[in-house]
């Protein structure tokens, strides 16, 4: 363990996710050589991107809004100009002009229903992005794009190991990666946030490829995106079509595979079925707490509905609802994702459940809880109330070091990160392969895949876990035993860890 690391007064998140490293590395002996390639990434790519943007117009101060009391309404006939931002501004484009009566004060307007709003010039912005190639050493760099507010290079150092993790774990030949754009999405427009990715991809075209470095969607990227990526990396090549697979989780229509939307929660649902088989319990009927209606947050919580299983509360960044007989899904679902009114697909406002606070959220009484939203969530205190049988970490990173041991405490099973998600970094890896042997798979043959490698592995971790090393004909865990029993989140560092190592110790290390 390095010295600096322990002794540093508060520990970065790259520190506190390398913390299962180290454990599982002393636990393995792992080799020193080893060790000091996986300690650091082996680039970390920080650049800057400018893109322009529209006029705004911003919603008045309370407290000014006096000084205008008397100012009549503007109108246009291009209303549909206006384009709402999930921030409560709208960008304001040039044709919302046209024939409009508009009366202006001090760059102040008021428009009919929606109040009084200061027009804010656009212009260009800059944005810090980064690319974090952790390790290559099993096959290309491979991981998401986030767009966010609060992105950092420690974050991304942390997000860029756990994908080199995750890769080993779920035995596809890639390494790990990650990055993306210090941005806030709700305060820009779909049209700026395509500029943004077109700048990004653009700056990293010579970093990337379908045999170097494969993005994927992560927390505010999308296939949309994914497509737009994919053009622009492609874009004047000679043979565009043998790159698709330079980015995954692309729409089906244009090489995405089937069952990648929802592979994620679909990998979270498999990890829940095998724990729930060796608890012996029923997943019919146990009562679950999302948190996050996202991508993962939303396709967990729709598969498990449809297996049976009560969905008591969900929980994402605008609000917390409640139904103690369990949510109806499907409505939540098109009140969240098909009304053109709620742009900011938050599970708030659905009229048949009841608002609770985010504290309520986690005290309610539960079987699972499904972390699907961002990192460091299940903290200390909301370990020491959560009331759950097992944590199932659909997002990244949930759980700090100290809320992961107050549940070890507290004998709460925790199905650990680089397993519970590794879904969606798998059937990226089938759609590789599609986009390669320019085939498409069925929904069927693609989650049969899925099933039997989130399943074996999982069993492989768990029995790791609970030192009970077998061969059965599904998978042969005896290879990664370390001799005694430990927790869930060392068990599957020790398999991929063991996986990596032996890359370097049969290849050699580079000269
Ligand atoms: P997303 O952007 O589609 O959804 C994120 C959800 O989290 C939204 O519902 C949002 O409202 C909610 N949220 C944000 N901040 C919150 C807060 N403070 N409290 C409560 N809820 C909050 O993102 P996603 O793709 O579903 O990813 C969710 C998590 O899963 C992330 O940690 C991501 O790294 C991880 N993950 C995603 C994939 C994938 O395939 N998309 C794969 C592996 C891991």
């Amino acid at each position: 363990m390095k010295a600096s690391r322990k002794d540093s007064h508060r520990k970065s998140i790259f520190d506190e996710t390398m913390e299962a490293f180290y454990r599982a590395a002393e636990l393995i002996k792992l080799n020193p050589r080893v060790r000091l390639e996986l300690e650091e990434p082996d680039f970390e790519h920080i650049f800057y991107i400018t893109i322009e943007t529209r006029d705004r117009l911003v919603p008045l101060a309370p407290e000014d809004e006096a000084h205008f009391k008397d100012l009549p309404a503007s109108s246009s006939p291009a209303a549909e100009a206006l384009e709402p931002l999930a921030n409560g501004q709208f960008v304001l484009h040039r044709r919302a002009l046209l024939k409009a009566d508009i009366t202006l004060r001090e760059g102040v307007l008021r428009i009919p229903k929606r109040g009084l709003f200061r027009i804010e010039k656009g212009g260009p912005k800059k944005f810090k992005a980064y690319r974090i190639q952790y390790n290559q050493v099993r096959g290309p760099y491979k991981g998401g794009v986030r767009y966010h507010k609060d992105v950092s290079l420690d974050l991304f150092k942390a997000l860029a190991a756990d994908m080199t993790w995750k890769t080993a774990i779920a035995d596809i030949p890639f390494g790990g990666a990650k990055g993306g754009v210090r941005i806030d999405p709700q305060a820009y427009s779909k049209e700026e946030l395509e500029r943004v990715t077109l700048r990004f991809i653009y700056k990293l075209k010579n970093l990337i490829g379908p045999f170097v470095d494969i993005p994927a969607p992560d927390v505010n990227t999308n296939p949309e995106l994914m497509a737009i990526m994919m053009r622009q990396y492609t874009d004047g090549a000679r043979t565009p079509h043998a790159m698709r697979g330079v980015v995954t989780g692309k729409d089906v229509r244009i090489g995405g595979s089937e069952g990648r939307a929802k592979a994620t929660g679909q990998g979270t649902v498999y990890c829940l079925e095998e724990w729930a088989r060796w608890r012996g319990v029923p997943l019919a009927g146990a009562r679950v707490l999302v948190q996050g209606f996202g991508n993962v947050g939303s396709a967990t919580a729709e598969i498990l509905h449809g297996m049976g299983a009560k969905i008591v509360a969900v929980h994402d960044a605008f609000g917390c609802i409640h139904d103690e007989n369990g949510l109806d899904i499907p409505a939540l679902l098109a009140h969240a994702y098909n009304d053109p009114g709620n742009f900011r697909r938050t599970v708030a406002g659905f009229a048949a459940a009841k608002p609770i606070s985010p504290a309520e959220f986690w005290e309610l009484d539960a079987d699972i809880a499904v972390p699907a939203a961002l990192g460091g969530e299940i903290t200390g205190p909301v370990a020491e109330k959560i009331k759950v049988k097992v944590v199932a970490e659909a997002a990244n990173g949930p759980t700090t070091a100290e809320g992961n041991a107050v549940l070890r405490a507290r004998k709460i099973d925790l199905i650990p990160d680089i397993i519970c998600n590794a879904g969606g970094v798998t059937v990226s890896y089938y759609e590789w392969l599609q986009n390669l042997r320019m085939e498409h798979w069925t929904e069927t043959e693609v989650n049969g895949r899925l099933e039997r490698a989130i399943k074996s592995n999982y069993a492989i971790i768990r029995d790791v876990a609970l030192d009970k090393p077998q061969k059965t004909a599904e998978h042969d865990s005896r290879p990664f035993a370390v001799g005694r029993e430990t927790d869930m989140r060392t068990a599957a560092m020790v398999l991929a860890l063991k996986r990596i190592e032996a890359h370097y110790l049969l290849e050699g290390f580079s000269q």
